[in-house]
C-alpha cells in the first residue's frame, strides 16, 4: 500500500488546486515544493497584482499563492515546502519519490512543475562566486539584516527596481542598468524617479573588488569611462532562468519543458499526469485560472484511477 493515494510536484497553481480538488474528493495527497509555495507567481511576479483571476479584480501574486496554499491544507492536503524532490521513479505500487533523505510512495502522481526551477542569471564575472554571501546577492536579503552602507543593484526590471527601492530605505543606493531604456512597469519607474535614487544607464559593472568582502564594483559608462564605486552590497537582479535539468534524469522518460496530456491530463504513462505550464495538449491556454482549472480535472482522473484500481 502506498504512502499517499497521490503526490503532487510543484507548488504553483496548478499543483495547489490539483492538491486541494484531490483533498476535496477525500484522495490522500501530498504537495512537494522545491522553494516556497507559489511557482511562478513567487519567482517571477512575487508583488505584481494578479488582476485576471475570476472573482479578484486585484490580488497580489504572493497573497494569491498563499491563499491556495492555505485552501488545499484546509481540506487535509499535506505541503511540504521547501522540499524539492530529487528523484522520482514507477515502482510496483505506483511511484516512488526521493526527497529530504526519505522515500514517499504514491499510487498517482501528478507534476505541475511549470517551467522548472529558477536559478538567478549571474553577471559571469570573475569573483561572482566567491563574494555570495559576503556582499553579493542574487535576491533581497531581509532588509533588518542588511548593514551596508552602499548598495549597488543591478538591472532594469522590476525586481532591480523594487529591491532599489527597498534598499534605499536602509543604504546609499546606485541602480546600474546596462541600457537607457527599462523593461520595468511605469509605475515603478515613475517611484523611482520620485524616491531620488540615482541610476546609471548604459553602465555595466565589469570588475568586483575587496578582500573577505566585497568592496567595491568596477563600472564601465556610456562614454566609455570607467569608475569605482564603493560597494558592500551588490544586488545583481538580472532575471531568472528556469531549468529543467534536475528532473530528465528522473525514470519517467521526462524530455524538454513540456510533457503532452489527454483531455484528463493522463500522460501516456498511467497513474502520472501534469498539470499547469508543464501539461501539453491542443487550445492548451497558460493562465492562473486554466491550471486551477486542469488541477480539477486531474483530481477527477486521479479518483477514477484510484476506484478502478481496487
Ligand atoms: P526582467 O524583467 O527579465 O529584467 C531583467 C533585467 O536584467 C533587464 O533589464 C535586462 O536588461 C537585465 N539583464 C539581463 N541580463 C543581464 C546581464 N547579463 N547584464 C546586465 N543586465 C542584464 O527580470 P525581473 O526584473 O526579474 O522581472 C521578471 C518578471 O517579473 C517581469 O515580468 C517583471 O515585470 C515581473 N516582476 C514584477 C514585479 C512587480 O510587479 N512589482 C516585481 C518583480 C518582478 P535588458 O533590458 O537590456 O535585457
Amino acid at each position: 500500500m502506498s504512502d499517499y493515494d497521490l503526490a503532487v510536484v510543484g507548488g504553483g497553481p496548478g499543483g495547489l488546486a490539483t492538491a486541494m480538488y484531490a483533498a476535496m474528493r477525500g484522495i490522500s495527497v501530498v504537495v512537494f515544493e522545491a522553494e516556497a509555495f507559489g511557482g511562478q507567481l513567487i519567482n517571477l511576479y512575487p508583488t505584481k497584482p494578479v488582476t485576471n483571476f475570476p472573482a479578484h479584480a486585484h490580488v497580489l501574486s504572493r497573497e494569491l499563492a498563499m491563499r491556495l496554499a492555505e485552501q488545499a491544507a484546509s481540506f487535509g492536503a499535506e505541503l511540504r515546502e521547501w522540499e524539492p524532490v530529487e528523484h522520482a521513479a514507477p515502482s510496483a505500487e505506483g511511484f516512488v519519490l526521493s526527497s529530504a533523505g526519505q522515500e514517499t510512495t504514491a499510487t498517482a502522481l501528478v507534476l505541475a512543475l511549470g517551467l522548472g526551477r529558477f536559478t538567478p542569471r549571474r553577471l559571469g564575472l570573475d569573483g561572482e562566486s566567491r563574494f555570495l554571501g559576503r556582499g553579493l546577492a542574487y535576491r533581497l536579503p531581509p532588509i533588518e539584516a542588511i548593514t551596508a552602507a552602499h548598495a549597488v543593484v543591478v538591472g532594469g526590471g522590476d525586481t532591480a527596481f523594487d529591491t532599489a527601492l527597498s534598499l534605499q530605505q536602509v543604504a546609499d543606493v546606485t541602480l546600474i542598468h546596462r541600457r537607457d531604456e527599462f523593461r520595468a512597469y511605469a509605475h515603478s519607474r515613475q517611484r523611482v524617479s520620485e524616491a531620488g535614487l540615482e541610476v546609471v544607464t548604459g553602465g555595466e559593472v565589469v570588475e568586483l573588488l575587496g578582500g573577505d568582502h566585497l568592496e567595491s564594483v568596477v563600472v564601465t559608462l556610456a562614454d566609455d569611462r570607467t569608475v569605482e564605486l564603493p560597494a558592500d552590497l551588490l544586488l545583481v537582479a538580472i532575471g531568472q532562468v528556469p531549468d529543467m535539468s534536475g528532473v530528465e534524469s528522473w525514470e519517467l522518460g521526462l524530455g524538454g519543458p513540456h510533457i503532452e496530456v489527454d483531455s484528463t491530463m493522463q500522460t501516456a504513462r498511467r497513474g502520472l499526469l501534469a498539470v499547469g505550464d508543464f501539461a501539453s495538449f491542443p487550445g492548451k491556454v497558460r493562465m492562473i485560472a486554466t491550471a486551477a482549472a486542469e488541477g480539477s480535472t486531474a483530481a477527477a482522473s486521479v479518483e477514477r484511477l484510484l476506484r478502478s484500481a481496487n
